[in-house]
């Protein structure tokens, strides 16, 4: 398996270490092969995303990325700011389904601003449709408004759209894994006001008759929103479109309350993807060793089930990650009274020392 390691910026190259780490102590056939990207390519080659690194993650059967960003290059001009790294990735590898767990593990119940009994044992996916609605539709931008109560005046436009093509692969995407999980699906979208999601419903119901196994219902986004808060456990898995996606995501992330814990994926239809924490870069701790690793590692997990048909070796690395929080070590940011604080190595070292214990 050929795996296109870009480490980026910020904490990224300490987490990334610790992935590879483990991932090599699986005695796997893997070739790890290392570019830039983000602020460190456009330091040394001018461009977030330059021509090679590009090429490596065409070629490569996975891409392993760390993080992006960082505040001092927000004066950049849009198309040089480290995080259009990730558009032209997602773009280049036409990424269209994004795949965010939010899962709360029993020793970290304490971290999620919900009570105990409403997040323990939570466990959903959100699928995300990556790559269309009104982020990518034209036509868009600026321009002195052609009519209404405000004609002539300076307005800003964007287009929702999507295509009868997308709904249904991402359909698909979402009732295959609701298959391999709990088998049922929330289809979220806004077909009370929005023609582009009244179609989205209508398509989503239809590619449903081909998985009769798997339950549908359909929910609005403001609705979801709130259910999400209000019983998380309710919900397996929820496919929507690209902007509800990204709104949601974060939600069903923050309800855990462990940034740090939780990997991401974004898949092509030839099962090639990204896989990456669903956290920044945190400039805030970079460099001092005390980053949580455990996203990244399990975004490598995702790796291994969604890219490399590794799905056993998946679960190993998935439970070896349990295994070190029973051990009680935990890094800064997920500790509380009675655990062992340790740093970023050390925890990619409980994970390797699980692995090697099963
Ligand atoms: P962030 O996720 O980097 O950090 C938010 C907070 O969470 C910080 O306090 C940070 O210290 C903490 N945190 C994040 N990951 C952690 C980890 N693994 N272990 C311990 N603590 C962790 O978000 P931000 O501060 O809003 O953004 C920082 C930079 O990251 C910005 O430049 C932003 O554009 C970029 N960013 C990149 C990505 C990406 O690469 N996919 C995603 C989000 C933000």
């Amino acid at each position: 398996m050929n795996i296109a390691v870009l480490p980026g910026d910020g904490i990224g190259k300490e987490i990334i270490a610790e992935a590879v780490r483990v991932l090599q102590a699986l005695d796997e056939p893997f070739k790890f092969s290392f570019a830039e990207v983000g602020g460190a390519a456009f330091e040394s080659h001018g461009h977030p995303l330059p021509e090679a690194t590009l090429k490596l993650a065409q070629s490569a059967d996975a891409v392993l990325f760390g993080a992006v960003g960082d505040w001092k290059y927000d004066a950049l001009e849009p198309h040089l700011r480290p995080e259009q790294a990730i558009l032209g990735l997602r773009k280049a590898l036409r990424l269209f389904a994004n795949f965010r767990p939010a899962i709360c593990y029993s020793e970290l119940t304490q971290a999620s601003s919900l009570k105990p009994e409403l997040i323990a044992g939570l466990d959903l996916l959100i699928v995300r449709e990556l790559t269309g609605d009104i982020y990518f539709g034209q036509p868009r931008g600026r321009r002195d408004a052609p009519d209404g109560p405000f004609a002539g005046a300076p307005e800003a436009f964007d287009t929702m759209r999507y295509a009868r093509p997308e709904i249904e692969r991402i359909a698909r995407v979402a009732f295959a894994a609701a298959r391999k999980r709990r088998g049922k699906v929330t289809s979220v979208d806004k077909a009370n006001v929005l023609a582009t999601f009244q179609f989205w419903r209508e398509v989503v119901t239809e590619v449903h008759a081909d998985y009769h196994d798997v339950a549908l219902d359909h929910m609005y986004v403001d609705n979801a929103a709130m259910q999400l808060v209000k019983a998380p456990k309710s919900f397996d898995v929820i496919v929507t479109g690209n902007m509800f996606g990204d709104i949601l995501s974060d939600e069903a992330a923050m309800l855990t309350g462990t940034i740090g814990m939780l990997p991401s994926a974004s898949l092509n239809d030839q099962g090639q993807g990204l896989y990456e924490p669903s956290h920044g870069s945190a400039p805030d701790i970079a460099g001092q060793g005390i980053a949580n690793p455990l996203a990244t590692i399990l975004s490598a997990a995702m790796m291994l089930r969604h890219s490399g048909n590794r799905a056993e070796q998946a679960l190993r690395v998935e439970n070896a990650v349990k295994c070190a929080l029973a051990s009680g070590v935990r890094t800064p940011d997920i500790w509380s009274e009675g655990t062992s604080k340790v740093g970023t190595r050390a925890m990619g070292d409980a994970v390797i020392e699980a692995l090697q214990a099963q």
